[in-house]
This record gives C-alpha cells, sequence and structure tokens, in this order.
C-alpha cells in the first residue's frame, strides 16, 4: 500500500495545536470588533488577474503563484494574500463605506519551505476601503500592537515608513536604480538580478556582502511631497498619542507592489531564525480602481499565524491548552444513561465525555482520568434501576448518590452555573 506524507511547505495541525489556532482567530476577532470590524470570508481561488497588481516583479507574482487552468479555461490562482480579492470583493458589491473588515483563512506561496515560511500558510488581516485620513492607519496599526499585547506577546517591534505618492516613489526607484547600478560590482549576484527587475527588493537584502551598498543608498524620505510629508507626520502624531512605541525604518519597503503612503511591520525579536516579521501592511490608495471599481483609498494589514505562535512559544505565552472536560460519565450497563446524561448535561452548558465499546469499569476510570475531568458520574445496575447516579469528586474521590433527575443542579452546586452552550437550543 502507498503511504502518503503532507506535501513540502503544508503540516497537519493537530490537536491541541489545532484548538490555539481556532482561539487565536477568537482573539483577534474580539480586539478588531471592539472597533467596528465585521467578518469577510473571500474566495481562496480568483481569476489570476486579481493578483497579478501584487506586482509583476515581485517574487509573489513572478515565482510563487499557485496557478492553473480549469475544466472551463479560466486562468485559475490560488489566493497568495488577501487584500486583493478583498478589493475585487468591495469593487464587485460596493458596500458603503468605510467598509471595515477583518478575515482569518490561508494563504498559498510556491516558497522554499524552512521555519516559519510554508507553502499554505494562515492570516489574520483587516482591511478598511473609502477613508484616507492619517488617523485610520493609526487604528489600523494600533488593532495589530493591541493583538500581540492581547496575545501576552511582549518583544514585537514596530517599525514604519512613508513610500511617499506614486510620483515619488517613482522618483525614489530611478535614484536608487541608478545609485545601486554604480555599485553593482560590490553586490552580490543575486542582488544584481533584483537590481534589473525591482531595485527596492535590493533593500531587503540580508547577505553580508550587500550589507554596506544598502547602507549608503539614498533613502525614501528625501522624495517625499509635502502631502505624504504631512500624512506621515499626523501618522507619527498619533502613535505617541497612543503610547505605542515605533521605529521609523526608512529602508522598510515591504513585499507587494500596491503599498504608498503609510507602510509598517511587526517584527518579533523573541523569533531567532531568519523570519521574524510577524505581521505588516500599510495603504494601497489606487488597488480598487486598479481592479475595476471606484477610486477608493484603503488600508490594511495581515499577520502570520504560523510564525505569531512561533513567537508565542518562545515567549511562553498563549500555549496550547486541551479543552477542560467537566463530567465523564461512567456507564458499566449498557452506555444508554451515558447517552442520555451526556445529552442532558452537554445542554445545560457542561462538557462531558464518556466511553463506548462496553469498556470496563476500571477502564472507563482510566479515561476520566486521563482527560482531566474534575467529575465522574457513575451508573452501575444498582443507580440504572434507582434512576440515580454516584458523583465522584476526581481529585478528593469524595462520593455523593444523586437522583439523575437531580444531577444538572447538583454540577451547578459543585461546578458552579453554565450558560447552555448556543447549538444546544
Ligand atoms: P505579506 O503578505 O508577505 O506582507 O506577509 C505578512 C505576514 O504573513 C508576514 O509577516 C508573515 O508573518 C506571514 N507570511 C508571509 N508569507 C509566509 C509564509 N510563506 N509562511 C508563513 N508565514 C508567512
Amino acid at each position: 500500500m502507498p503511504s502518503f506524507q503532507t506535501s513540502p511547505g503544508t503540516r497537519d495541525i493537530l490537536p491541541p495545536q489545532a484548538g490555539r489556532w481556532r482561539a487565536f482567530s477568537a482573539v483577534f476577532a474580539d480586539v478588531v470588533e471592539s472597533a467596528g470590524y465585521e467578518c469577510v470570508i473571500p474566495p481562496m481561488f480568483e481569476e489570476l488577474g486579481v493578483f497579478l497588481r501584487l506586482g509583476d516583479a515581485t517574487d509573489v507574482v513572478t515565482k510563487e503563484m499557485y496557478d492553473f487552468e480549469d475544466k472551463g479555461g479560466r486562468h485559475i490562482a490560488l489566493r497568495p494574500e488577501h487584500t486583493a480579492g478583498i478589493c475585487r470583493a468591495f469593487a464587485q458589491h460596493r458596500p458603503a463605506t468605510p467598509w471595515k473588515v477583518w478575515y482569518s483563512g490561508s494563504n498559498f506561496r510556491y516558497e522554499k519551505a524552512q521555519a516559519g515560511r510554508y507553502r499554505q500558510f494562515d492570516q489574520v488581516g483587516i482591511e478598511v476601503l473609502g477613508a484616507s485620513d492619517p488617523l485610520l492607519d493609526v487604528e489600523v496599526i494600533a488593532l495589530g500592537w493591541q493583538f500581540f499585547a492581547a496575545l501576552g506577546l511582549r518583544s514585537v517591534e514596530l517599525m514604519v515608513n512613508s513610500l511617499g505618492d506614486p510620483g515619488d516613489r517613482t522618483a525614489y526607484i530611478d535614484a536608487l536604480r541608478t545609485y545601486l547600478t554604480s555599485r553593482s560590482s560590490e553586490l552580490s549576484d543575486e542582488a544584481r538580478v533584483t537590481l534589473d527587475r525591482n531595485p527596492l527588493r535590493v533593500l531587503d537584502s540580508k547577505r553580508p556582502q550587500d550589507a554596506t551598498v544598502i547602507a549608503g543608498a539614498p533613502t525614501i524620505d528625501a522624495y517625499l511631497s509635502n502631502e505624504a510629508k504631512e500624512h506621515f507626520s499626523t501618522v507619527i502624531a498619533g502613535l505617541d498619542a497612543l503610547g505605542i512605541p515605533y521605529r521609523v525604518n526608512t529602508g522598510l519597503v515591504r513585499g507587494l507592489d500596491y503599498y504608498q503612503r503609510t507602510v509598517f511591520e511587526y517584527v518579533a525579536t523573541a523569533l531567532d531564525n531568519a523570519q521574524t516579521a510577524v505581521g505588516g501592511g500599510g495603504r494601497y490608495d489606487g488597488l480598487v480602481e486598479d481592479l475595476g471599481g471606484p477610486e477608493t483609498a484603503g488600508v490594511g494589514f495581515a499577520l502570520g499565524v504560523d510564525r505569531t505562535l512561533l513567537a508565542c512559544d518562545s515567549e511562553e505565552v498563549f500555549l496550547a491548552e486541551s479543552p477542560a472536560v467537566d463530567v465523564f460519565v461512567v456507564d458499566v450497563v449498557n452506555g444508554m444513561s451515558a447517552l442520555t446524561l451526556c445529552d442532558t448535561i452537554r445542554a445545560a452548558g457542561y462538557v462531558a465525555d464518556r466511553a463506548f465499546d462496553g469498556r470496563s469499569m476500571k477502564s472507563q476510570m482510566k479515561s476520566a482520568d486521563r482527560c482531566g475531568a474534575r467529575l465522574a458520574v457513575i451508573v452501575g445496575a444498582d443507580e440504572a434501576e434507582a434512576g440515580t447516579c454516584t458523583v465522584r469528586n476526581l481529585s478528593t474521590s469524595e462520593q455523593t448518590v444523586v437522583q439523575q433527575s437531580d444531577l444538572i443542579q447538583h454540577l451547578a452546586l459543585v461546578l458552579g452555573e453554565r450558560q447552555p452552550r448556543r447549538n444546544t437550543q
């Protein structure tokens, strides 16, 4: 028989890690919904054209796209990120502005897989379409910051920069190209190839050989228009007003082509591998228009779930936990009491589990211990006949016999009241 393994760059997220992922999105939803953001779920694949605006000189477009022709002859791509799909959705449905949305889901990039870099990876993020106020940039940056704090992370650094307006950026890229070309003999082979395609990307090189040349490169701040400068100083003033620490990094250019004016990145300093950027974003005012919509301002960020959880591991915060079981029902008659009692206990809002396959009393008690249940509710032949059950406290071994009809009242006394779960109404 063939034996299959996960494809390179993909992983099974098993329990209890998978529960941690769900909790991660829930914490994120709490933080951003407190600021009026609503959940949006775009499709996982779109026409390739939707993603081409990420930049024809970016690796995401030229090397990493999972694209294919479908059976109807359409050129389709799995989404490498969410922003372009959300802008396409805005252009298609024209919701009222400002449209404040959040998302959580997988993206696909054919990258060289390594720790913190996968081919299928998850992001949570927010996007706001239809407002160009620099204080909105501050709200967006601050929500990411607050989310990291809500996870318990302490070693996150915020870097900010302005890429100016498209004209500023073009003038800067020309100056950068001229400078890098004049010193190209000192650059690494890889940086020389990048220089041909996109001089901005050379600034991302981490190769020691390129460091001196990069250190002497012109910086974007000298090329900003007055409007872009004013926008950026209001962003800085807003961050100061909220007491959020940041570092202005004129070398921060971000990987995708659609950014203009504000760009930012969150870096987890507790991560010791090369992949320390846990999230980033910026303003992308032209993107909706490029996708067939009206002229619309846009700003947002994406945070990498995989990498942020690695940062949580390093700081030993927000660790994976198996869900706590309140009650384990041990039925040594025929399993029918376990069936109905679990149903009643769960409907009252408690977590209840049981054994199957007619296992012995000893084996069922072992399972109760193993799942960490606080109480065992035991039904033997005598209890079944009398309509009672024995409630055993698994840490003190104290036992009480109660009528099955009074069990929920008894659990409320011992475990406290619970709210019925929504799906058991
Ligand atoms: P980007 O969409 O490239 O701006 O990336 C935003 C964030 O997503 C990064 O800071 C990473 O945390 C995460 N990310 C991007 N690409 C990958 C990947 N291949 N594997 C894991 N996380 C990624």
